[in-house]
């Protein structure tokens, strides 16, 4: 990309070390700029600079790691449903559109890591990456922070997992092979849905089904592992046999090393979002969604059970195990239920193997496939 171009398009920055003028848009911590550009057209980029990348996982969770790391806050995939929304309402952004459209960007993300792994106190623990929001989001291809973050882990002998819906992440492939035989290296894909219409309508920034099942393949392929996040199932548009049925033999299929499904979440922040998707996109089924969630963040008991019922089958019919995983609760809210974590995600050591695939294709917007 044009660096000359990208500069011309900032929008503010904040004072900087060389006496540079401009107040900043925002009141973000570290803020040096924020930008926008044709190539990313809609989306501003705050381009901050952290003092910490390295996050502890609340005490008390279940979750099968201890730290994150989130290069991005804000995620231009822009999925109706994330459950990252209310976060950025405590960078007084909104949760709807600002947080697919405001992406703020940790630029020093790599640098800092280093800095904390290096530490003596560093204990090499595993370390999550798309815990939060997708570090594979359309911004990566621009900011180039992973291969920064992915290297500094492996250098430091600390074992790294990274979930997400990026089919960028196929870049960092011969990286990710070469941290595999440093470090343990878990890998997991999102992906709930073939129907690339739903996903169109629902996760309008994200590359569709059929380019997240090549990643998986071109994954497998180069020996990496691959676990699959099934979530979430969404009543009435997803959880029909016939979808369930082309979900679970596509991710077979695929080569996926395990799954995970569980139904739509609607945390506050989401909730509102999602209900607003609904009267618009489904009216025939805002009120069917009202009365089975009522007022809080579950589907009712009995649809879990069934839908729970369902992916059993669905998953042993296509040859997955119903053992297998991790239980955790949701990253900020201890009374979440517990979902698990597929086989894959979760590091297991192993080295790499195996030549990279044929170069993955046939991403929805024209846009991500410039990111290859
Ligand atoms: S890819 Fe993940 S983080 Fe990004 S909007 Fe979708 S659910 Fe949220």
């Amino acid at each position: 990309m044009d660096g000359m171009r990208w500069e011309a398009q900032a929008l503010a920055a904040a004072p900087d070390a060389m006496g540079g003028p401009g107040p900043a848009l925002l009141p973000l911590a570290g803020l040096v700029r924020s930008v926008t550009t044709p190539e990313f057209a809609g989306i501003t980029f705050h381009e901050v600079t952290s003092k910490s990348v390295l996050n502890r996982v609340p005490a008390g969770s279940k979750m099968p790691f201890e730290w994150t790391v989130n290069p991005y806050r804000g995620c231009s995939h822009a999925c109706v449903y994330c459950f990252a929304r209310k976060s950025h309402t405590y960078l007084d952004f909104d949760a709807g559109m600002d947080f697919d459209s405001q992406v703020v960007v940790k630029v020093n993300a790599a640098e800092i890591l280093r800095k904390e792994l290096n530490k003596a106190s560093w204990t090499r623990q595993q370390v999550a990456l798309g815990t939060n929001t997708d570090p594979y989001q359309r911004a990566e291809g621009r900011y180039r922070l992973m291969p920064g973050i992915i290297n500094a882990l492996a250098e430091s002998g600390t074992p790294l997992s990274i979930l997400t819906k990026g089919t960028l992440l196929a870049r960092d492939i011969p990286l990710l092979k070469s941290a595999a035989t440093q470090v343990p290296v878990g890998l997991g894909i999102s992906l709930a849905m073939t129907d690339e219409a739903l996903s169109e309508a629902i996760e309008p920034g994200t590359p569709g089904p059929r380019a997240r099942l090549k990643l998986v393949s071109r994954l497998r392929e180069a020996g990496l592992p691959c676990g699959v996040m099934a979530m979430p199932i969404l009543p009435w548009l997803s959880d029909s046999d016939e979808a369930l049925d082309s979900l679970f033999g596509s991710l077979a299929a695929a080569g996926a090393t395990g799954v995970s499904a569980g139904a739509l979440y609607l945390k506050p922040g989401t909730r509102e979002w999602f209900m607003k998707w609904i009267a618009a996109n489904h009216p025939e089924l805002a009120g069917r969604y009202r009365r089975l969630y009522g007022t809080g963040s579950y589907a009712s008991k009995e649809y879990r059970i069934w839908l729970a019922g369902k992916v059993r089958y669905f998953k042993a019919r296509h040859g997955f195990s119903n053992s297998s995983g991790f239980s955790h609760r949701d990253l900020d809210d201890p009374r979440a239920e517990e979902a698990e974590y597929p086989a894959g995600i979760i590091p297991t050591g192993g080295s790499a193997a195996g030549a990279p695939a044929a170069e993955s294709s046939g991403a929805r917007p024209a846009v991500q496939d410039s990111l290859f």
